[in-house]
């Protein structure tokens, strides 16, 4: 199939995870923004992907199952996106399942934290925002710290709180690299980097992090990401290139009006690279 001119959109998030639309409204709106081939990727969970799907084809564009597997390497939280997974594999839901256990728990430390800085009533507050429970996350506690006046929105509270170093931050253990690429895979699925440049790390540790993704069987990096400044699109196409590493695109769409990731706004991948979706059959 040619895909040539197509807009590819591998990576967004419904109120299944921390997006502030339902599944069918992410699609929805990815469709009327020009979206031609959809991946919906939340966060440790697939349950919204079979309502996506059916949107899809009532909306006339391809759809993806995808994934967003929270992993912790060195002690930094990385993204590992997972695309043509199999939503019903025992494998990778069982994974999933053990990665989401730990989340209340996390919240509810970090609404302890919070309120010893002045905030009290987070946890409760972020739970309001989180239309899974058990997917409560940091998206969940900036909407509602904006909310209160905490930040003007949540990008800044993303400088003020949550962060390494800031009030509310609780360090959490994830899996590990090479468990979440091999669930990917067992349900037949693409294991890719999500947003490379988004965890600070030095050129040498980004260098072994690629390394380990590789040799763990990861095949691909996002390239072009709502979480990219243009020159990342650039240092990120050349590692891919150097790297031999297959690319991904996606906005990484969260809430209408929140941070500027949205659909049908990214720049196409450069055309020397080699997209993901090189082999799919849509
Ligand atoms: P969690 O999985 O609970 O640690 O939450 C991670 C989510 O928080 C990410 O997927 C983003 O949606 C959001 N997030 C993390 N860092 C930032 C940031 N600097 N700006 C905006 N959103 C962020
Ligand atoms: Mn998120
Ligand atoms: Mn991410
Ligand atoms: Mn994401």
């Amino acid at each position: 199939m040619n895909h040539d001119g197509l807009d590819f959109d591998l990576h967004c998030h419904s109120t299944v995870s921390d997006g502030a639309l339902v599944p069918a409204a992410v699609v929805a709106r990815a469709a009327v923004q020009g979206v031609h081939v959809l991946a919906l990727t939340d966060h440790d969970e697939v349950g919204g992907l079979p309502a996506a799907r059916k949107a899809a084809q009532a909306a006339g564009i391809a759809f993806v199952n995808g994934v967003e597997v929270s992993v912790t390497w060195r002690g930094t939280t990385i993204h590992i996106v997972g695309l043509m997974i199999d939503p019903e594999e025992a494998t990778l839901l069982q994974g999933l399942d053990s990665v989401r256990n730990g989340r209340i728990g996390r919240a509810q430390r970090m609404g302890g934290e919070l309120a010893q800085a002045g905030f009290p009533g987070t946890f409760e507050g972020a739970l309001k925002y989180a239309g899974n429970r058990s997917m409560i996350g940091r998206t969940h506690f900036a909407r509602y710290l904006v909310e209160i006046g905490a930040a003007a929105d949540t990008r800044a509270v993303f400088k003020r709180f949550l962060v390494p170093g800031k009030p509310g931050f609780v360090r959490h253990e994830w899996t590990d690299l090479a468990t979440a690429i091999g669930w990917i895979r067992a349900s037949g699925g693409r294991a890719i980097v999500a947003h490379p440049g988004r965890y600070g790390l030095s050129p040498a540790a980004l260098a072994d992090l690629l390394r380990e993704f590789r040799s763990a069987g990861g095949e691909g990096i996002e390239v072009v990401t709502g979480s990219h400044s243009p020159d990342q699109y650039a240092l990120f196409a050349a590692i891919a290139e150097n790297h031999d590493f297959l690319v991904s695109r996606g906005s990484d769409f969260h809430a209408p009006g929140e941070g500027n990731a949205d659909f049908g706004k990214l720049p196409p991948l450069a055309k020397h690279l080699k997209p993901v979706w090189h082999d799919w059959n849509l």
